[in-house]
């Protein structure tokens, strides 16, 4: 019987490996690796000599087809991908789900992802979060979609590269608040592992001051704006603050004080001045 294994692998600690992921490793006809020569450093470590194949984001569809082609001809193919768990941006999506549309068994084989290895130790509420992966890197793409997460009550976890992460901080000053919270994970697991925690102001600062290094991989983890108190009620707000101020400064101090979209508020004050 043919078996597609995802497979996790280490985001830095080899030993962060499981004794199944070996196993498995081992077993499969092929592995299909995002970039071969950054997977052979894993397989020479764990002793693993079963051939590789390459599958990255450049020509998934192409190797997609081939590789749902070899598991019809009764092949196993384990899936890795660079550093922790395939399709969690990363590539991998096509392939699965190509072989699930083919019937062919799709098999996890669970381990680590940067998500949630950040958000497990950010003493941040667990029991709802949103990953969002990487945000767009033009900064009027990237505002848009911070602005569309303003109301969002769940914990929030990003990925983002080390030459961006300052100005990320910046655009979530700006479209959440600067008192809101953030966990800054750097380089999980690896040698320079470290946690920064703290308000986006004081966290732009902390990037300027270069007290964080912006170098290596970067999990963020940003507090969602919490439930809402049951006597909250977003027009009753406004209502009080357009008595002494005029409707956008209004709608400023509102965002500010709950992390509602200014423009949410401005939309209110609009129909509550007709
Ligand atoms: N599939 C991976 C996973 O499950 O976490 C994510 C792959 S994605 C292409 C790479 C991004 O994940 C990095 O840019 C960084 O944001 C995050 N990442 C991966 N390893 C990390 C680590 N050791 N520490 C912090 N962030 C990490």
């Amino acid at each position: 019987m043919s078996v597609l294994y995802v497979v996790a692998t280490p985001i830095g600690n080899l030993e962060d490996m499981t004794y199944r992921a070996v196993s498995v490793l081992k077993n499969v006809d092929y592995i299909a690796a995002e970039d071969t020569r950054h997977s052979k450093r894993l397989l020479v470590h764990y002793d693993i000599s079963t051939p590789m194949l390459s599958y990255h984001e450049h020509n998934e569809t192409e190797s997609s087809a081939g590789l749902v082609a070899l598991l019809e001809e009764n092949k196993s193919i384990a899936l890795i991908s660079d550093a922790g768990t395939p399709l969690i941006a990363d590539p991998g999506y096509r392939l699965v789900r190509d072989a699930r549309a083919k019937n062919i068994s799709v098999v996890p084989v669970p381990g680590c992802s940067a998500a949630v290895a950040g958000l497990s130790v950010s003493g941040m509420s667990t029991d709802r979060f949103c990953f969002e992966g990487f945000l767009p890197s033009k900064t009027v793409a990237r505002q848009r979609v911070l602005e569309t997460l303003n109301s969002e009550t769940r914990t929030m976890v990003f990925y983002e590269a080390p030459h961006r992460i300052t100005e990320t901080i910046t655009a979530m000053g700006k479209a959440f608040g600067q008192e809101r919270r953030v966990m800054i994970a750097r380089e999980i697991t690896k040698h320079y592992e470290t946690f920064w925690q703290g308000s986006l102001a004081e966290a732009t600062s902390a990037l300027e001051k270069n007290e964080i290094t912006q170098r290596g991989e970067f999990v963020v983890i940003l507090d969602g704006i919490g439930e809402k108190p049951e006597f909250y009620d977003e027009a009753a707000l406004m209502r009080t603050l357009l008595l002494e101020l005029p409707p956008g400064k209004a709608a400023k101090v509102a965002h500010q004080l709950t992390g509602v979209s200014k423009k949410v508020f401005y939309e209110i004050a609009l129909k509550e001045k007709r």
